[in-house]
């Protein structure tokens, strides 16, 4: 192997990920950095214009309040994250991002993004949060917005970021190292506050689609929890990595459900014609009080289509036919037509598969109903679903260890979090995240002019990243002759293989959807063991080119990610979230004991993890 080219990049403001975190971050922090004569870096594993979760458009902004036109206040908000999240929210965490999110929202506006809208001018409401937009050029619009802030020549594109630099004296956050997918070149930037904002995870449990349709998944396959491993690795403290997303999709296609439900007022039917949620009514009197608070949550409507199934009563139809039928009732040709037509554009605009699916199938949504699935499992911050870094909040909401200085700072100094990568605080979608990136970024630029020296980046600690990087390759390069073929070979596997490996155990030992959600503490432990042994075995992961070197250090990213989980649904002895997962050993939520939230801290150079438990506080009534 060659040596690679090494580029450092010197800079105040490094924000990792140009997602919807990463550019509310770089809008943001260009206004505040300009002011005090800073640089602001992104980099991005794509192209910011194309990435991410929003990548493909989206139909809908489902975080908006509509305060202007009283229609929600933020503790309106809040109240409603803490029943979807049975209990458990950083209240404070989820106030600020909806006391500012019209504002994102009324910029996106501003810029040129096209809103449906009511008679009377107000934004067209798909449901009591969300609001629809013709989304297909979204992520364009706000990576333009982005570039333009902090200036075209601080985006590093195609650069996978794998390691956060830290000064070792301090312990401060000093950088990041990442590597070109392009071509064999290192980046190393330093800087004086890093904002993680490199998305969720997917691909971390096996999937619906093994064979057929492999890597056809909800979420975005290439988000692979480099928000979270990065932060893990660097130390900084975690919560809520037990919780997950399981959500209802059209099956095979992955197609949103949010338009039909809520807008369309679509029902979904089990095979005999029965209302699930009738069927099962009884179910959520085991969950007191959120089962008889409303809505009900996700994972309780979850829990109900589970017991549903189990009693032989699948498979469960969205019946799209009688809710259009319904709607259409009456109306003149072109008003139906016009109807069809925004049915289709929810998937056009955000999940094509779904039209072409249904295209191939035969299937007329007029005509005839559509199946639905439970997903995989993801671990995100954004959806109803809260993992992530355990990070400050604002000051004037602070509630005891809420708050430590500056905004949105993870427990790591100088190391901020946004999006998908922030615990404790769901439903932020792409508004709220892009408003918690705005959010981040302020608070990173005062962390900055409060803390003027340069952390240093010591130079043994770059090497020693830079050397672990192309190890895939060497492997490879070292016993790829010793067998006939290159693929069936003793000493080394694929980052595929290895994909493969750690998404069975998760599925078996971890409550995957092969094991119907369910563990315990036995099988949690054995699931560990097998996660150590495939850590162990990633010493012999080989890269035969750059495309699988990427591969290797987002399965990296998938393992660390992965055991955190476990070790989170492990030290959490409930059942809090039934239809997220299930501990057979606690079948019960326990309100009194658990309605806390878990932190854990990885510490890299002894390969432990320490967790605790962190009270909740009420920031609304
Ligand atoms: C199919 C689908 C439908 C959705 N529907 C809606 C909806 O209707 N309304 C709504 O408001 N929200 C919706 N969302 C949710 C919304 O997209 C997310 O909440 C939001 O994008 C999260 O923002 P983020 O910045 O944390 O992550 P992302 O936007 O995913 O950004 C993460 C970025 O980090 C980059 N990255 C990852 N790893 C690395 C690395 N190692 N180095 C460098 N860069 C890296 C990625 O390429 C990506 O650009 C949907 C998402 C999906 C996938």
């Amino acid at each position: 192997m060659n040596e690679p080219d090494v580029e450092v990049v010197e800079t105040d403001l490094l924000i990792l990920g140009g997602g919807m975190a990463g550019c509310g971050a770089a809008w943001e922090a260009g206004y505040w950095a300009r002011a005090h004569g800073l640089r602001t870096t992104l980099v991005e594993k794509a192209a910011v214009e194309r990435s991410g979760a929003v990548a493909m458009g989206l139909s809908a902004i489902n975080c908006y309040m509509g305060m202007r036109w009283g229609e929600n206040q933020p503790e309106d908000f809040v109240r409603y994250v803490r029943q979807d999240l049975m209990g458990l929210c950083r209240e404070d965490l989820v106030y600020d991002i909806a006391r500012h999110v019209d504002s994102t929202v009324h910029m996106f506006e501003d810029w040129g993004l096209p809103f449906f809208k009511t008679e009377d001018g107000r934004y067209k409401r798909e449901g009591r949060w969300q609001v629809m937009i013709h989304g297909e050029s979204f992520k364009p619009l706000v990576a333009e917005a982005a570039k333009k802030a902090i200036g075209p020549e601080n985006v590093y594109e195609r650069i996978f970021v794998s390691h956060l630099l830290k000064d070792e004296r301090t312990g401060r956050a000093s950088g990041a190292v990442g590597f070109s997918v392009r071509e064999h070149k290192i980046y190393v930037f330093k800087a004086r506050a890093v904002i993680s904002a490199a998305g969720g995870a997917t691909g971390v449990f096996r999937p619906h689609a093994v064979g057929e349709g492999l890597g056809r998944i909800w979420y975005a396959p290439w988000n692979t929890g480099s928000a979270y491993a990065l932060m893990i690795q660097a130390g900084a403290a975690m919560t809520q990595m037990e919780h997950r997303l399981v959500v209802t999709r059209f099956k095979d296609g992955y197609g949103p459900v949010g338009m039909w439900f809520l807008l369309f007022k679509g029902k979904v039917r089990n095979a005999y014609g029965e209302l699930y949620e009738e069927t099962q009514a009884a179910a959520l009197d085991d969950f007191p009080p959120y089962g008889q608070g409303r809505p009900i949550p996700t994972p309780l409507r979850n829990h109900q289509m589970l017991l549903d199934l189990a009693q032989g009563r699948g498979p469960h139809y969205m019946r799209t036919d009688d809710a259009l039928q319904a709607l259409t009732q009456g109306m003149d040709p072109k008003a139906v037509r016009e109807i069809e037509a925004d049915a289709w554009e929810d998937f056009l605009d955000m999940t094509m598969s779904q039209a072409l699916l249904w295209a191939s199938n035969n299937i007329d949504p007029a005509l005839r109903p559509s199946e639905l699935t439970l997903t995989e499992p993801y671990l995100m911050g954004s959806h109803s679903s809260a993992t992530g870094a355990w990070v400050s909040g604002p000051e004037d909401l602070a509630r005891d260890g809420y708050f430590w200085g500056y905004n949105r700072m993870t427990t790591v100094p100088g190391l901020f979090a946004a999006g998908d990568g922030v615990g404790a605080s769901a439903h932020k979608f792409s508004s709220g995240s892009y408003t918690e990136g705005r959010l981040a970024a302020k608070g990173a630029i005062a962390f900055i002019e409060d803390n003027g020296d340069r952390p240093s980046v010591d130079d043994g600690q770059v090497g020693t990243v830079i050397e672990t990087l192309f190890q895939p390759y060497r492997v490879f390069e070292e016993f790829q002759g010793r067998s006939t073929k290159a693929d069936v070979n003793p000493n080394y596997f694929y980052p595929k293989q290895g994909l493969m490996r750690l998404q069975k155990l998760m599925d078996e030992y971890v409550a995957g959807l092969g094991a119907n959600f369910m563990t315990n503490e036995p099988t949690l432990l054995r699931g560990l063991e097998l996660l150590g042994m495939l850590k162990e075995d990633m010493a012999r992961v080989a890269a035969r080119d750059r495309h699988e070197l990427l591969r290797c250090w987002e399965l990296w990213d998938r393992i660390r990610c992965a055991e955190a989980h476990a070790r989170h649904v492990l030290y959490r002895q409930e059942t809090r979230w039934p239809g997220y997962y299930y501990r057979g050993d606690y079948p019960k939520l326990d309100d009194e004991n658990w309605r806390v939230f878990v932190n854990s801290r990885y510490d890299a150079a002894s390969d432990q993890w320490s967790l605790e438990t962190h009270p909740h506080h009420t920031v609304v009534d």
